[in-house]
């Protein structure tokens, strides 16, 4: 997987405690985004769908809290890493909701 980055890339999610809830990713330019909650957790879902709008929400299993963000602000973060050159992982971090 070496060479060219283009058209792939994780956007890791957290919540304010920095526990991972997940993350959204695209493993191939051809691929859809999924967000894979964690292995432990479920399976991959595509993503944002219609539940997902206008704001996506995470549950952190660790605060035993609710987190999201508005779906619109993680899909352009999540453009941004797909479109660097350089960097294929980002983290945002999603407030308690
Ligand atoms: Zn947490």
């Amino acid at each position: 997987m070496d060479g060219n980055q283009e058209g792939i890339g994780k956007l890791k999610l957290e919540c304010p405690q920095m526990h991972s809830v997940g993350s959204i990713l695209k493993d191939s330019p051809v691929q859809s985004v999924v967000y894979d909650p964690g292995a432990q957790v479920g399976d991959r879902r595509f993503w944002p769908d219609e539940v997902d709008q206008p704001q996506f929400k995470a549950h952190c299993r660790h605060c035993d809290k609710s987190v999201g963000e508005a779906t619109a602000t993680l899909q352009s973060k999540f453009r941004q890493v797909v479109d660097s050159a350089s960097e294929t992982t980002e983290v945002a971090t999603l407030p308690y909701v």
